[in-house]
């Protein structure tokens, strides 16, 4: 299967007719628990010697092909599909920390990560130090001694930056680190962090995968490239598995290591797994992901145009427009396209920007993004709205800061409605 292009993939990877009904699309396994052949069997599913179903907390067929067509789609050597993207990122760090461990975070993400990091994360003695990612430097500097991971976005949440993801994972991978790279907002359509040396990559799948609005997964893929013997840095991986009768994973399972014991330790005993339900429906979106992904970025590009033209506009974040800070980065590392991710300052500033998001036609006000709809929202009063002054200018998110995630519609009725909006 991975000798197919990523089109080909994106349809079939992972998915076959169902052996038993003939089924076409992958059907929808909804069920709670699955029955073993006898008692050997079932012990050795629980000793992790067989690979099968037990529970779907742990694994689900359908859930399965979620999993393969996403390691396909990212290159990676296996998946992990769970319950929402933060679920995902929580199963990652809890594979990789132990209590007083640190890792070092981009400033640029998404507000509900920094939010996760700076503050859950702290119960579980986590700690998170912040960089500059467009800086790769900044990263060096905040690496210690008792840093597990570099995490950063491809592509950030709210303000487009592209980051330098191969001089960052040489950064991480010098410290002996491995780089955690979130793609939701770019998706394996415009860019593939493994290639660039990422070792593990995060999706919210309730984004651009699903890509309908209508389904909330995560997915953490796993590269298979990483040692997690050098160094000791990673006992979870390494150090024999007291719930397993000592197994010890990395030597047990080799490159897919980080993967398993994701599932089988994180998912298994935190317990956010996705509904069976919401892998088809994710499934059946990344179906068509090549397609709307194009449509996405070429209709944002049209209207990041049309706003840096308008006269009620003060300045356009989008790494698709050739004076953009990122573009450089933008056309080495996503050259079919920028996203559907823009932001944009009004004149007039916050109350300017309320007014936009009270009266628009056609785009949706509210807080997601990877819609086939247009959607509209002001970050410093919502998706940011936990950080503090210096964080959400940090983040690309401060007070005249309107986001838009342009959707698949004719961007001629996008144009017209912000025209007629901005007044
Ligand atoms: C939405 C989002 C998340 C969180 O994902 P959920 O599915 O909402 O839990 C993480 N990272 C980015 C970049 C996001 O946009």
């Amino acid at each position: 299967m991975s000798d197919y292009n990523f089109n080909t993939l994106a349809v079939h990877a992972g998915a076959k007719p169902d052996p038993t009904t003939g089924a076409r699309t992958t059907p929808i396994y909804q069920t709670t628990s699955f029955v073993f052949d006898d008692a050997d069997h079932a012990a050795s599913l629980f000793g992790l010697e067989a690979f099968g179903n037990i529970y779907t907390r742990i694994t689900n067929p359908t859930t399965a092909v979620l999993e393969e067509r996403v390691a396909a789609l990212e290159g990676g050597v296996a998946a992990l599909a769970v319950a929402s993207g933060h679920a995902a990122q929580m199963i990652a760090f809890h594979t990789l920390m132990s209590p007083g461990d640190h890792f070092v975070a981009a400033t640029q993400l998404y507000g509900g990560s920094i939010t996760q990091f700076s503050h859950s994360f702290k119960k579980f003695d986590w700690h998170v130090d912040w960089a500059d990612a467009t800086d790769p430097a900044t990263i060096k500097k905040a690496i210690g001694p008792k840093t597990k991971a570099v995490f950063i976005e491809s592509m950030a949440n709210p303000s487009g930056r592209v980051m330098d993801i191969a001089a960052i994972a040489a950064i991480a991978h010098e410290a002996g680190v491995p780089l955690i790279v979130d793609n939701t907002l770019a998706s394996p359509y415009l860019i593939r962090p493994i290639e660039h040396g990422a070792d593990i990559v995060i999706h919210s799948a309730t984004k651009f995968l699903g890509g309908h609005g209508n389904s909330m997964g995560g997915v953490i893929v796993d590269a298979g490239k990483f040692d997690w013997s050098k160094g000791g840095k990673f006992p979870t991986l390494t150090e024999p598995t007291g719930s397993y009768n000592g197994l010890k994973i990395f030597e047990t399972f080799g490159a897919i290591s980080f993967a398993i014991a994701c599932r089988v330790l994180g998912l298994r005993d935190l317990g956010p797994a996705i509904s069976p339900f919401n892998a088809f429906m994710i499934i059946t979106g990344i179906e068509t992901l090549p397609l709307r992904m194009q449509r996405h970025c070429d209709n944002a590009l049209t209207v990041a145009t049309f706003l840096k033209n308008h006269p009620k506009v003060s300045w356009v974040s989008y790494s698709g427009l050739a004076d953009d800070p990122s573009h450089k980065l933008q056309q080495k590392y996503a050259p079919k396209g920028a996203g559907a991710l823009l932001t944009f300052g009004v004149k007039g500033g916050y109350e300017a920007g309320k007014k936009l998001v009270n009266t628009i036609e056609l785009l949706s006000h509210l807080a997601n993004l990877g819609d086939t709809r247009s959607l509209v929202i002001h970050p410093a009063s919502t998706t940011h709205r936990q950080l503090t002054d210096e964080q959400k200018i940090a983040a690309g998110a401060g007070p005249d800061v309107v986001r838009l995630s342009i959707g698949i519609e004719d961007v001629a009725d996008i144009t017209k409605a912000l025209d007629k909006a901005l007044g």
